[in-house]
């Protein structure tokens, strides 16, 4: 093996762990599952991690965690104990406990590997834009189902519900603006120069709008875990974006008898796929986008795969790659 740079010199490789890496619809929905859950893809994670051929950053969703605490919120409203909380602080929320877990995992699978590398977290703010077309025309859904009845109620808190396509009652949606602006970026590369591992962007980052003297202020919108992974990996002049998921690959008519593997794809050629409706809205979408986004930005290379190809897809070996397109490349970075 190639001998490892100093730890301030070693690439930055962004992780940005889907909803399955922490639990699954089949388990149950006790923090021991989400931790049992969460060693098992650390496990996965572990040799890459563990090789210092990298500085290593992990972002990740928090779809189930903040629908539980946006419940235990309403719960406690609805008997009259509690106000409901903000979604920026529900987010916040997540970002700690879900941080929490995370790095002791990490931490933990570290230490037995005899690896004294510490891993630490970094409750996230994302600048959004106030003007963002989102804030007018909500679309995302979050938290749980309604019956019609209650609806009143809940849209005397300024709240837009939507009937649920599948006819399971009526959903909060809420804005889901682009991510603009990492503001704790600067302390995540500190970090990363000072050799921990790093927890980042959870649940897409707090949204946050900066008023004309730059304070900041949350506000009810969630923000694209995959899209801010990308912004991050920009911001911090990251080599390699790697987008884990369920599937090992992005793939062209999926779920149809023409399903085909992407392996080595080009930005280009992903967007023109992406165009045609190759890959879903809600779901394989933006991480086509967010890895398109990177590599156009000027990084070296997104990744697309399950945390069981990590490794090999890191050797090329598999998974989906997208790369610049070659007139784009030809610059380097
Ligand atoms: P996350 O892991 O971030 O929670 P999602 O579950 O939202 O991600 O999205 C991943 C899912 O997208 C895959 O499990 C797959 O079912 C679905 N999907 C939709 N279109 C495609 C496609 N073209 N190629 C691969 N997976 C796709
Ligand atoms: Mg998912």
């Amino acid at each position: 093996m190639e001998p490892s740079a100093a730890p301030s010199r070693r690439p930055i490789l962004v992780i940005a762990l889907g909803g399955n890496a922490i639990t699954r619809a089949a388990d149950d929905r006790s923090v021991e599952a989400q931790f049992g859950r969460t060693r098992a893809t650390v496990e996965l994670l572990l040799p890459v991690i563990a090789s210092r051929r990298w500085r290593v950053v992990v972002t990740h969703g928090n779809g189930p965690q903040v629908g539980s605490v946006l419940l235990r919120s309403d719960l406690a409203a609805e008997a009259g104990a509690l106000p409901r909380l903000p979604i920026d602080v529900a987010v916040s929320d997540t970002q700690g406990g879900m941080g929490y877990m995370i790095q002791q995992v990490l931490g933990n699978a570290m230490w037995e590997a005899g690896l004294h590398q510490p891993a630490a977290t970094v409750i996230t703010q994302v600048i959004v834009d106030e003007h963002d077309p989102d804030f007018q025309d909500p679309s995302k859904p979050i938290g749980r189902f309604y019956p019609e009845g209650s609806l009143g109620d809940l849209q005397e808190h300024g709240w837009v519900m939507k009937p649920d396509e599948q006819g399971r009652g009526w959903r909060r949606v809420v804005p889901s603006p682009e991510p603009r602006e990492i503001v704790e970026a600067p302390v995540v590369a500190e970090l990363l120069a000072g050799g921990v591992i790093v927890v980042a962007c959870g649940g897409g980052g707090i949204p946050v709008v900066a008023d004309a003297a730059g304070s900041l202020e949350g506000v009810e919108a969630v923000i694209d875990k995959d899209l801010v992974s990308a912004l991050l990996a920009h911001e911090l002049k990251a080599d390699t974006l790697v987008i884990l998921t369920e599937v090992e690959h992005a793939y062209t008519g999926y779920g149809t008898e023409a399903q085909r593997a992407l392996d080595e794809v080009d930005a280009d050629a992903l967007r023109a796929l992406a165009a045609e409706g190759h890959f879903a809205p809600g779901s394989m979408g933006p991480k086509v986008e967010a890895a398109a986004r990177f590599v156009e930005a000027g990084g070296t290379q997104s990744i697309i795969t399950d945390p069981e190809h990590l490794g090999a897809a890191l050797d090329g070996r598999a998974g989906t790659r997208v790369v610049a397109a070659p007139t784009l490349a030809a610059g380097g970075r």
